[in-house]
């Protein structure tokens, strides 16, 4: 259980030197229990002391790392159960099963749906991130298979799926080094599984018939002192995968039993039943409660949009508007007689304006003052989109040595500023743009 500050004040010197950065031990014990503060930022405490802390003032929801380089991914280490208490920290990944048991073509029209779903929103690139590959009795196919998707050329992280400790030993040659996650202990092999991953701190995935059992296995397995783990909440049936799921997240977080704090695998595939549309509504489910690995039979773009959307908007912050750097932007090789754009720099309304003016094909430079993040509208009602707030931009940002035009575009939703501006920006014409970005094209067209 978790340590209250009083117990951890306990433990400290109570000399309040202040060289931890608080004022008195009390404050810093206070903050630690808070996990706002990490205890070895005191060096006074005895060797002892800091045994015992490190271990309970550890988050109670670890972080797994799994997968090597550009294709290293981090799960867990969740603080809150709800994204508007603070926020989530490690977003899920998706991926998409392989078996022994598919043809080649099979495999290889996979491997090329993966490839070809891969777009960038809002500055993030959208992929599957791991390939999941189930053994299922064949071994010459699974390790065959396991070689033909690492050569693919895929940019994914691995999970083997495989409870037989012998397969597992040989496909594991195959793959080592790309730290994949291991899944298939349970209470039969887990003794034999902690061994086989234990030299290279691979995660390992456990999987039982029901939660009581799982959490006896994960304890068996934090006994043998191994704690790279993913738990698998089975999936019989959709309801029982999410009431366990959100009871192995419950446990760690408000009971604060770290022996269910770790991330998760959902098999949606399994739960769906080749039916592609419920495979889709599983994974916004288990998006939002608690699922870490969700694996999908395939990916396209109809599974993609709305899957990676949804994600990217339960894990951003939500303190912290998302933005863009201030600046001038050229687009469509802006030249010296392009005309300019002035938008904020929330980054949605960014994203989209530029990519309707790429849409134009017509080069324009788009300026994008501080704006606070927020958007058109609430930037303008907030005074932090006015008249001078962009005439200032515009006159300090050297756009005006950048192009000979003289017309500034605003935001139609913002027409109310265009006499503002064009007082305080002689020589400047100030044009009312339109009031959706949808738009922008065919009005810079006619323009
Ligand atoms: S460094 Fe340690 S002893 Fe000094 S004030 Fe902080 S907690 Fe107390």
């Amino acid at each position: 259980m978790a340590m209250t500050g009083l117990d951890i004040y306990k433990l400290t010197p109570k000399t309040n030197c202040k060289e931890c950065g608080f004022p008195t031990c009390m404050a810093f014990s206070m903050k630690v229990a808070a996990g706002g503060a990490e205890i070895q930022k005191c060096s006074h405490m005895s060797e002892e002391a800091l045994a015992k802390l490190s271990e309970s003032t550890a988050p109670l929801m670890k972080t797994v790392v799994f997968g090597k380089g550009e294709t290293e991914y981090k799960l867990g280490g969740e603080t809150v159960l709800f994204r508007h208490e603070k926020t989530f920290v490690n977003k899920n990944r998706f991926a998409v099963l392989f078996t022994d048991k598919m043809s080649p073509e099979e495999v290889d029209a996979k491997i090329a749906g993966m490839k070809e779903v891969c777009y960038v929103r809002i500055g993030e690139e959208m992929k599957v991130e791991i390939a999941a590959l189930k053994y299922s009795g064949d071994k010459d196919a699974f390790l065959a298979l396991i070689k033909k998707v690492k050569e693919s050329g895929l940019k994914v992280a691995f999970m083997l799926i495989c409870e037989d400790v012998e397969v597992l030993k040989e496909a594991l040659e195959l793959v080592k080094e790309e730290v994949p996650i291991v899944h298939g202990a349970n209470k039969n092999n887990y003794s034999e599984m902690v061994q086989l991953v234990r030299d290279k701190k691979l995660p390992l995935g456990l999987r039982a018939d029901n939660l009581e059992e799982l959490y006896a296995l994960t304890e068996n397995v934090q006994k043998m002192d191994y704690k790279e783990l993913f738990l698998d909440p089975g999936c019989k049936s959709i309801k029982e995968a999410y009431v366990n799921t959100l009871q192995i997240r419950r446990t760690a977080l408000k009971e604060q039993d770290r022996t269910f704090g770790y991330p998760s695998i959902l098999f949606v595939n399994e739960m769906a039943n080749g039916d592609k549309y419920m495979e889709v509504a599983l994974s916004s489910v288990f998006t939002i409660k608690y699922g870490s690995v969700i694996v999908l039979s395939d990916m396209d773009y109809a599974r993609a949009l709305p899957l990676f959307g949804l994600r990217q908007n339960i894990f951003t912050d939500p303190q912290k508007p998302m933005r863009v750097e201030p600046k001038i932007y050229s687009i469509n090789n802006a030249n010296e007689n392009s005309p300019v754009l002035v938008t904020v720099d929330f980054a949605l309304s960014y994203f989209v304006v530029s990519g309707e003016i790429e849409r134009s094909k017509i080069p324009a430079w788009l300026v994008i003052p501080d704006a606070g993040g927020y958007s058109v509208l609430t930037a303008w009602a907030a005074g932090k989109f006015s008249g001078s707030v962009i005439s200032k931009f515009i006159k300090e940002s050297g756009i005006e040595n950048k192009t000979k035009c003289r017309k500034l575009i605003i935001p139609g939703k913002v027409a109310v500023l265009k006499g503002d501006i064009e007082d305080s920006l002689p020589g400047w014409e100030v044009v009312v743009g339109p009031d959706e970005a949808m738009h922008i094209p065919k009005f810079l067209r006619e323009m």
